[in-house]
């Protein structure tokens, strides 16, 4: 890995020179010693700011969304009983099911998958 001073020079280390809690250093340059951190741990932490992929939010969406649907159903008889509301749900449901499964496989498509 390359490591650099605040003088702007830059070193080449071997990565076992510097361990995973860091070490302290010196440049053969200017004499300043400085805490250096292993990079990865740089890394890791880059890596977990990145947004979550769009396709990865999509189906995560798409899970809730069954797993919603799917509760409903489940419960349909005991729900419709209490919240008798709900039929407007179910009725809705039932009406567009057909779209929604087409939409969605559309989309698939549009993926790829
Ligand atoms: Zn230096």
């Amino acid at each position: 890995m390359i490591i650099s001073c605040k003088c702007g020079t830059q070193f080449e280390v071997n990565k076992n020179e510097i361990p995973k809690e860091g070490r302290n250093v010196q440049c053969g340059i200017c004499n300043a010693t400085w805490f250096q951190k292993p990079y990865e741990k740089i890394e890791k932490i880059n890596v977990e700011k990145l947004p979550t992929h769009y396709l990865a939010n999509f189906f995560l969406l798409f899970l809730v969304l069954v797993s919603f649907v799917g509760i409903m159903e489940t419960f349909r008889e005991d729900l419709l009983y209490n919240f008798s509301e709900l039929e407007i749900y179910y009725k809705f449901v039932e009406k567009h099911s057909e779209k929604i499964f087409e939409e969605i496989k559309n989309l698939l498509n549009t993926f790829g998958i």
